[in-house]
């Protein structure tokens, strides 16, 4: 039975080191230019070589996002950036524009090229355009139905990826100039304010400062502000029609989100390939204890509807608190890197990389210069005394 890979995302190295401990077989990451999130710690160009020799060191694949939509003046730009890309040895380039593909192939012909879901790739004939040109992949629109999706992938040579997990756009797949009116930050070259999802009011010009309710009901007026994807009841389903590639949003998100949301597909892409797929109920306790805007199917069942928005509010919801990350043995315990203020006798939560999740008290607490200390300090190191845990392993609360 085919098994999809579970591609996650790397917004920074830690978080890359993340999503391989929790189980990706892939992940996507981008440099400094041209990689659609600006204000994710994007990785300089040695960085991108320790995360590709990390990555490779543990069969592991990386791919490199270079899915802006350029205008002509950096073109040149971006064909020096792909030739330096070529001896980091990427398993492939992220790419949107056909101009940026045109470059791609001519520079670096040895590296795949998968097609990303900015093109809007919604049908078969689309898939089969790019792959006789030389694309590798396609990833489909999130727009793309269940139905649609099987018959694509039953008649394509080419590979599909999906999205199954993450934030969504109200508009086609990210194709939007809402946040370029509202703030001038280019959504399509990876800056977007996330404009659909702000509270509206309507202000009279002179008038300053009186803020009139535009209310669709009492809730008030998010009309645009989709909730966020889930398809982990349907894993099972994408697995026995050949889908490729399973994609996790998120470049953005925290190193407790790519963990936990990680290690739950990575256990429903194995409980998928057995056969008899079943969601199981630590599932969705888990990738609720993460921040997200409530969970919908959106497309998959169809079109989106009014069940795919979230009309009350814009705020992320989570069900747990981050305390700390584990980064490794030590021997009077463990190094941890303190996220969020807890105290020695306290019961948290412990999460560790293959998903067991256990209640442990917390021991003493050691500064790194071996004094006992009575809390922690987010963005401070400590040895916590007493502690087995493989690194990676998640310290939290649940709220
Ligand atoms: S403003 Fe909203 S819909 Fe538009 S690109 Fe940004 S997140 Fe997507």
């Amino acid at each position: 039975m085919n098994k999809p890979e579970l591609l996650a995302p790397a917004g920074s190295f830690e978080k890359l080191v993340a999503a391989e401990r929790f189980g990706a077989d892939a992940v996507y990451l981008a440099g400094e230019g041209f990689g659609l999130r600006v204000r994710a710690s994007n990785f300089d160009f040695a960085q991108m070589e320790e995360a590709f020799q990390y990555l490779h060191k543990r069969e592991k694949k990386g791919y490199v996002t270079v899915n802006a939509f350029l205008k002509t003046g950096e073109l040149e730009g971006v064909r020096e950036y792909i030739g330096e890309l070529k001896s980091i040895r990427p398993d492939a380039l992220i790419v949107s524009d056909p101009g940026v593909f045109r470059i791609a192939r001519e520079v670096a012909p040895e590296i795949p090229v998968h097609i990303s879901t900015q093109a809007n790739v919604t049908n078969l004939s689309a898939v089969e355009f790019w792959h006789s040109l030389g694309a590798e992949r396609v990833i489909l629109a999130r727009e793309v139905a269940g139905d649609e999706l099987k018959h694509i992938c039953a008649n394509t040579k080419c590979e599909i990826e999906v999205f199954v997990h993450g934030a969504m756009c109200i508009s086609m797949s990210g194709r939007c100039l809402i946040s370029n009116y509202m703030t001038g930050r280019d959504a399509n070259a990876g800056d977007c304010a996330q404009s659909c999802r702000w509270n509206y009011s309507l202000v009279e010009e002179t008038r300053d400062g009186q803020y009139f309710p535009v209310e669709e009901d009492e809730r008030g007026t998010y009309f645009y502000n989709s909730k966020d994807l889930c398809l982990i009841e349907h894993v099972g389903e994408l697995a026995d029609m050949g889908v490729k590639s399973l994609k996790i949003e998120g470049r953005m998100k925290s190193v407790m989100y790519v963990s936990a949301v990680t290690g739950v597909y990575r256990q429903a892409i194995d409980e998928a390939v057995k056969g008899g797929y079943e969601v199981k109920d630590d599932w969705m306790r888990h990738l609720t204890s993460v921040s997200h805007r409530e969970y919908t199917e959106a497309f998959y069942n169809g079109r989106a509807d009014e069940t795919s928005m979230k009309y009350g509010t814009s705020s992320y919801v989570r069900g747990c608190d981050f305390l700390a990350l584990v980064e490794g043995e030590h021997e009077e315990g463990v190094l941890i890197d303190a996220k969020a203020k807890f105290a020695p006798e306290e019961k948290v939560m412990l999460l560790t990389p293959d998903m067991n999740e256990t209640e442990i008290t917390v021991g003493g607490l050691l500064a790194m210069n071996g004094i006992a200390e009575i809390n922690t300090k987010p963005g401070m190191k400590y040895i916590l005394k007493g502690l087995k845990a493989p690194a990676g392993s998640l310290l939290r609360r649940y709220v």
